[in-house]
């Protein structure tokens, strides 16, 4: 089944284990509020935005030859530490989130040491508030193997279930398992999504042409995270350069090392010479992001 995946095959094999237990398809429906609850404690304010100040056209490149963005996938309940240090540093993530999946629903075991919930994104949106939230599915299936009307449906009903929980129509896509082909591309294009991300590494920070087969720099497990983040600071480029990291919070706890990011934090965080950004804001700074 996951013959066509990439990546780490111990996180395919887990969340094969999930695909077990998804529910049959149903609508949600879910209130809207954005403020942000928990302001920093170590006085270094994150930029929080709301919705509809994202849909201001604000492109970094005029003002900066540097982002860093984040990428997190599945919403768990780890979001919630994870979302506590990016915010302590005034980093930017993007979340992309399966709107059909929740606590009760799609838990399952990594590596033998964590049981993984997802998160009720019902009762979570002032949790993301200042962060992007992005299109990963209604249910986590592999696009590659639907039909083209169960690929439509996994990621229309996914699109609308984000703008409903969240206010804003969702622009970006991490694809479940990092697959994808033609076919699924063009159904995200069709659907007006602006950029789709796999997990194959570019291990560089170079603008890309297609974005809708986007290749993050790294994961953050990734043994040559830190010498990037060195050469990403180094840098004295003089076309944009682009950190763009991800992974999935549970890591962090199942491989007990948050440290790792809290490492990559202090290196990166409040230079003058680097634009901290949602994937929206750094990949597509000109796109007018429609509110609900
Ligand atoms: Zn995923």
């Amino acid at each position: 089944m996951f013959g066509k995946t990439r990546g780490s095959s111990s996180f395919f094999e887990s969340c094969g284990k999930m695909l077990l237990s998804v529910p049959e398809r149903v609508p949600v429906f879910f209130e809207t509020r954005l403020e942000l609850t928990n302001p920093p404690a170590n006085g270094i304010m994150p930029k929080v935005t709301t919705h509809k100040e994202r849909s201001s056209p604000m492109n970094w490149k005029n003002h900066y030859r540097k982002a860093l963005t984040f990428s997190y996938d599945d919403g768990n309940e780890q979001d919630r530490k994870l979302l506590e240090i990016l915010n302590r540093y005034g980093m930017k993530a993007t979340f992309n989130v399966n709107t059909g999946l929740n606590h009760d629903c799609g838990t399952w075991v990594y590596r033998n040491v964590l049981e993984v919930h997802r998160l009720n994104l019902a009762e979570c949106s002032e949790l993301y508030a200042g962060h992007e939230m992005a299109v990963h599915g209604v249910y986590h299936y592999n696009l590659t193997e639907l039909t083209p009307e169960e690929c439509t449906a996994e990621l229309q009903d996914n699109i609308a279930a984000i703008t409903e929980i969240y206010g804003a129509v969702p622009v970006g896509m991490a694809y479940p398992y990092g697959v994808f082909n033609d076919a699924v591309v063009e159904e995200l294009r069709r659907l007006g999504i602006g950029y789709g991300r796999g997990t194959e590494s570019s291990h560089c920070f170079a603008e890309q042409e297609d974005l809708l087969r986007f290749r993050p720099t790294c994961h953050h497990d990734d043994e040559a995270l830190f010498s990037l983040a060195e050469q990403f600071l180094q840098a004295e480029a003089e076309t944009p350069q682009i950190f763009y990291i991800w992974g999935h919070s549970y890591e962090f706890e199942g491989n007990r090392n948050w440290d790792r990011l809290e490492r990559l934090c202090e290196m990166l965080a409040g230079r003058d010479d680097i634009f901290y950004g949602t994937n929206r804001e750094v990949l597509l700074p000109d796109w007018a992001v429609q509110t609900k």
